[in-house]
Order: structure tokens, then C-alpha cells, then sequence
């Protein structure tokens, strides 16, 4: 199999738009976060980055979910953030116990006895039943939960995160117009110990639907270029499947997300989720939300419309996403960037094609595609 040159679509726009392109109409989108009454302080840090590097801009309305009543505090204090940085309404929604939480056939006495042996494997999370329950959660209802039901468009921002770009367009409407579905910013290799079964059973879950593999399908799988060691390694997790296909492993980071939740709406999407979900692998292994959305948008969805925003900078730790030069060498060789040098990035800056981006030389810079 043959991995194409690059998967990357250009920007809708480089540089920065002067005036700001926010005139036009706006599109049916909500800035979405899940959020804990602990994350308060990451809440607001992250609602600030956004609202002052695009959303003042643009008014989208948040809406705010929480499994647990949110607390006066957070309520107080992120409504207070976001009328200060130039508004949106603001909602803070619980989510319904049905989305969250075991569903009837899982085996909770098996499940916890794997996140144990998870724990012991040092396998991130694992061991955090919660942390499982917020995985099952985005990867199968968040788009069905009331408070979006109205919305066709969301932004997913987590707490602690940094947008480190003006982002002087609406990436809605853009998205919109070019028949794109999916967008994110950072793509990364997923840990095979956390999912070691679940490409199989997309696998077999694609042959008997009898689905063709889409080229991005294809390039998820590994390519048959790449060096032994690693096809030996991808061999030994099991990710290959009976038409030799074989996972590489790679997936878009879905703690940034701007996306059309008609496509995870779409029966499509709802039997791909329920046919994971009655496996139990976001149980008795830890499937994250992040694979799932990927290999269904490489399932489902066509390459063209998954859109890279490769002009916006982007910080959720450990990692960055730089916007700057020396990286789109680094990602057209499909490699992380191994050592980042701030000098590089100063010099590269001219060469930049977000607007006023910034990139943090103390943290680790990944390429965006994997
Ligand atoms: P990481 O990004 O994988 O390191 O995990 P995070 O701790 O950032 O969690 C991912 C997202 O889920 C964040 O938006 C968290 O606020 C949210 N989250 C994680 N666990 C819970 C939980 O138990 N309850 C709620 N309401 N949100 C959670
Ligand atoms: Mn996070």
C-alpha cells in the first residue's frame, strides 16, 4: 500500500485577514467542553486562548458538560470569563446518567479487574474507571446530549489548553463551504497497549458490511515502506487484519476537534459506536475517543473531507503543534520534529502561515501527521 505524499489539505486562509472575515454569516456551532468542577482554573485559561484568539470575534454560544451538577463556583466564575472576553451565551448542562456510566452487559467485576491489570501496565488512565466513562461518552453521545442537539457545529476545547494563533476566519463557515466534516490540528501515534483488539474489530466489522477501504483508510494503514523493526512491532500489537491491512496506529488528537456532528449522527457512525460499545473494549481495555473518531472518519469519510488546520497553532501538554516552517519538512517526511530548536523557529517565522502565532520552545513539538 501505497501512503500518499500528504494527506494535507492547504488552509482555508494564511496569514492574517485584515479586517477580520467575521461579517458574513455564521454557521450553527457551539464551542463545546467537558469539564470536571476541579478543572475551573484550566477551564478558564483554555475559554480565555479561545475567546481572544478567535471567538470575540464571533460570538459562538459555550456550552459547558459535566457529568456531575456543576459547581456555583465554576458556573460564577466561567460565565463571568466568557461575557468579560467578549461573550457567546454561556450554558452549563449535565449530562444525562444514560450516557454515562456502565450499560447493562458490561461485566463490572471483569472491568475493573482489567483497569487494575491496566494500572499495572502503566497503561495512562486505565486504571481510572471515570476516565473510561468519558471516553465511551465523546466517542458515542456527546453529539445526542440535549444542550447540542440544535447545533450542527462544535468546537471541542478542553481545559488547559492554548490556541496560539489568531484565528481571523470562521473556520465553521469555511468548513461548511468546502465539504469538510472532520478538522483537527495535531495527529498522533496512539499507545497499541490501549487498544490492543480494537482494529480488528473495526476490521471485522468493515469486511462484513462490506465496506470499501476510502484512501484514508488506506493511509491510516502502515505503509509498506516503513522499516522492518516497525512493521515487526505494528505486527506483534495485532493490528492487521485478513486483507493484510495493518493500523498504523496513527490518529487524530481529539482533544481539539471542530467538527459536523451530523456525522457522528449519521446511522452509519451510530452502528459503527454500538457494535464497539457491545464489545466492552472502553471497559475491559481503554479505547479512547480519539481512535474511535479516527479510524471512523477513515472508515466513513472521505479524504477530502477531513481538513488539517495546519495555520493553527495549538498547545495541549505535553505536546505543541508550531505553525512554523521547519515543521512542514518535518510532517512532509512524516516525522515527529526529534529536536526543536527555538532558534529555528525564530528564523522560520516570516515563513509562517497562521497569523500572530506563537510557539513555546520549552514544550515538545509534534508534526501533524504521524
Ligand atoms: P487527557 O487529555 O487524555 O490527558 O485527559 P483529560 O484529563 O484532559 O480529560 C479529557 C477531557 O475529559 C477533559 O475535558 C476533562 O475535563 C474531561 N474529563 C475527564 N474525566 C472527567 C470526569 O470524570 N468528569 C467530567 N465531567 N469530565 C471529565
Ligand atoms: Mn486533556
Amino acid at each position: 500500500i501505497q501512503r500518499p505524499a500528504t494527506n494535507l489539505d492547504p488552509p482555508f486562509h494564511v496569514g492574517c485577514q485584515t479586517p477580520i472575515l467575521n461579517t458574513t454569516e455564521r454557521a450553527n456551532a457551539a464551542m463545546v467542553m467537558l469539564a470536571r468542577n476541579t478543572d475551573v482554573d484550566g477551564a478558564i485559561d483554555s475559554i480565555r486562548s479561545v475567546q481572544n484568539q478567535f471567538n470575540q470575534h464571533f460570538g459562538y454560544p459555550w456550552v459547558f458538560l459535566n457529568d456531575k451538577d456543576w459547581s456555583p463556583e465554576f458556573v460564577s466564575r466561567v460565565g463571568k470569563v466568557v461575557k468579560e472576553t467578549g461573550g457567546g451565551e454561556a450554558v452549563f448542562e449535565k449530562i444525562p446518567t444514560y450516557m454515562w456510566g456502565y450499560p447493562p452487559w458490561i461485566d463490572q467485576d471483569r472491568a475493573r479487574k482489567e483497569m487494575e491489570s491496566m494500572q499495572n501496565r502503566r497503561i495512562a488512565y486505565a486504571g481510572k474507571e471515570s476516565y473510561h466513562h468519558m471516553c465511551r461518552f465523546n466517542s458515542g453521545f456527546f453529539f445526542d446530549h440535549p444542550a447540542l442537539l440544535k447545533y450542527k457545529w462544535y468546537w471541542r476545547v478542553e481545559p488547559d489548553i492554548e490556541i496560539t494563533c489568531a484565528l481571523t476566519y470562521d473556520p465553521f463557515v469555511e468548513m461548511e463551504r468546502n465539504d469538510k466534516r472532520y478538522g483537527y490540528t495535531v495527529a498522533l501515534w496512539e499507545l497499541g497497549k490501549t487498544v490492543p483488539t480494537l482494529f480488528h474489530k473495526l476490521s471485522d466489522w468493515k469486511n462484513k458490511r462490506k465496506m470499501p477501504s476510502t484512501s484514508l483508510w488506506t493511509a491510516m494503514m502502515a505503509p509498506a515502506w516503513l522499516p522492518w523493526p516497525f512493521r515487526k512491532i505494528l505486527r506483534l500489537l495485532r493490528n492487521r487484519d485478513g486483507n493484510g491491512d495493518m493500523w498504523n496506529m496513527c490518529h487524530f488528537w481529539s482533544n481539539f476537534e471542530i467538527a459536523d456532528m451530523t456525522f457522528f449522527r449519521s446511522q452509519e457512525y451510530r452502528e459503527f459506536f454500538q457494535f464497539l460499545d457491545e464489545d466492552g473494549g472502553f471497559y475491559y481495555e481503554r479505547w479512547g475517543d480519539a481512535p474511535v473518531h479516527s479510524l471512523a472518519a477513515g472508515l466513513l469519510l472521505r479524504p477530502d473531507q477531513v481538513h488539517h488546520f495546519s495555520d493553527l497553532g495549538y498547545v495541549h501538554k505535553p505536546f505543541q503543534y508550531c505553525t512554523f516552517a521547519p515543521h512542514e519538512d518535518a510532517f512532509k517526511r512524516g516525522e515527529l520534529v526529534p529536536d526543536f530548536d527555538a532558534n529555528d523557529v525564530r528564523e522560520a517565522t516570516e515563513k509562517e502561515i497562521g497569523c500572530n502565532c506563537f510557539c513555546d520552545p520549552n514544550i515538545d513539538q509534534v508534526a501533524p501527521e504521524c
